[in-house]
């Protein structure tokens, strides 16, 4: 096949790559093929209205939330947002209890005295609206303390993170759990970001609008490899798996998956909220119901039970990176081979091999378009 000359080749059509080609387009005026294996854009966080006018996310419920003003303003920019704020219920001997644990599932779960008694010593040790990982209150000297950290380890995250990890809480890096701390607090919501919401039209529209200039050619259905040979560059930038890149060398960077089976539901509502976590019950973590999201109105409804796996090649998808000093440290053999590499970028959740949240992944990308085309 002939060679063709581009400005830019960005591998990856979720929001990294969209981030870095509307950048690069809008602002330099530069041509840019935008590449995707998959047959759709926006990559992970893929949405779509189905025939009942609900917005289905086929990986799974996305929320955007933020306290970088820069990526909610740059993603304004393309799209209104319903004010929608997250809230998750666990449910723990059969009761739905406020995730993360906090007051208010205190005050759910235990008898009134021993309620008020750990509220006071969350309090006078923590102080009120402070964030506590549940590995960091395990290694509280309070015996009241260690019994509230021992329940919420228990009921919360020991089964959970098995399920999700395959490992216990404390095989696993701390930010993992901490992502979800005990919160001293009676603030119910998941997140307690700026900004939040989800685009009025969907995330599949928002990464459309994107990528609306007749400088960005979208090619999908085609991966790198396929077209590696037959294309020349100023830049790549490359948001695939950085090890797939250089053809394993150094060995495969672990990572989980995750298996979606939808149902469609003949009654208005399935359950009380978009997410029911299930750390005790059944095998899969947690349901998803779609119509919360914009307030969707439909006789039906969707909701998806997310069934943790291993990830496999051909088989499924590479999700979640396994966040350990021994995957870092293979990820950083990568890290020096991509640095000798000249005009070539890594990014996003598989090149960088990150456990990023889509304002993290879209504010890199704002980063690295400015230090990728500076002088
Ligand atoms: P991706 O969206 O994964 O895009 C990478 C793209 O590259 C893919 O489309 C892939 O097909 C393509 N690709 C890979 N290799 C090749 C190749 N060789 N050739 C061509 N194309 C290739 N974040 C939040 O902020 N809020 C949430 O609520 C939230 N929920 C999540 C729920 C789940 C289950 C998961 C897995 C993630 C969630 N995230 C959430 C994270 C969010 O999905 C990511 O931050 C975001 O998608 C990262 O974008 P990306 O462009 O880096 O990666
Ligand atoms: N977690 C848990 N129980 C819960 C919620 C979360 O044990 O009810 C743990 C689990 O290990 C999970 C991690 O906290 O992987 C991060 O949770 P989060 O909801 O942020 O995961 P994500 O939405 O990224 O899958």
């Amino acid at each position: 096949m002939e060679r063709f000359n581009i400005d830019n080749l960005i591998v990856g059509c979720g929001f990294t790559g969209i981030t870095l080609a509307n950048k690069l387009a809008d602002c330099l005026g530069e041509k840019v093929l935008i590449i995707d294996v998959k047959d759709h854009i926006a990559g992970n966080c893929y949405d779509y209205f189905d025939k009942n006018g609900i917005c289905v996310h086929q990986y799974g419920t996305h929320i955007f939330h933020t306290n970088n003003k820069r990526v909610w303003d740059y993603l304004s920019q393309f799209t209104k947002w319903y004010p929608y704020q997250h809230k998750v219920r666990g449910y723990i001997d059969g009761q739905e209890v406020p995730i993360p644990f906090n007051l208010n599932s205190i005050h759910q779960v235990f008898p009134e005295y021993l309620a008020n008694l750990l509220e006071k010593k969350l309090i006078d040790t923590f102080g009120f609206n402070v964030k506590v990982p549940i590995l960091e209150l395990k290694k509280t000297g309070d015996k009241d303390l260690l019994f509230l950290a021992e329940y919420v380890y228990d009921k919360v995250f020991l089964h959970y993170t098995l399920k999700q990890w395959g490992m216990k809480p404390e095989d696993l890096d701390m930010s993992v759990t901490g992502r979800v701390p005990v919160y001293i607090s009676r603030d119910n919501r998941y997140f307690q970001d700026k900004y939040q919401g989800i685009p009025m039209e969907g995330y599949t529209k928002l990464a459309q609008k994107m990528l609306d200039n007749p400088k960005i050619e979208v090619k999908l259905k085609t991966s790198y490899q396929d077209i590696k040979s037959c294309v020349n560059y100023k830049r790549l930038y490359y948001t695939g798996p950085i090890d797939e890149f250089f053809g394993f060398t150094e060995g495969e960077l672990p990572y989980r998956s995750l298996k979606f089976d939808f149902v469609e539901l003949n009654k208005p509502y399935f359950q009380s909220g978009a997410c029911i976590n299930y750390p005790n019950n059944y095998d899969f973590t947690r349901i998803g119901e779609y119509k919360y999201f914009l307030d969707n109105q439909s006789d039906k409804t969707v909701i998806s039970f997310e069934y943790p796996q291993n990830f496999e090649q051909g088989k499924n998808e590479r999700y979640y990176p396994i966040i350990s000093k021994e995957n870092e440290d293979l990820y950083q053999k990568y890290l020096s081979k991509a640095q000798k590499e000249k005009n070539i970028y890594f990014c996003g959740r598989l090149g960088g091999y990150k456990y990023l949240n889509m304002d993290q992944a879209i504010g890199a990308a704002l980063e690295l378009f400015e230090q990728s085309t500076r002088g």
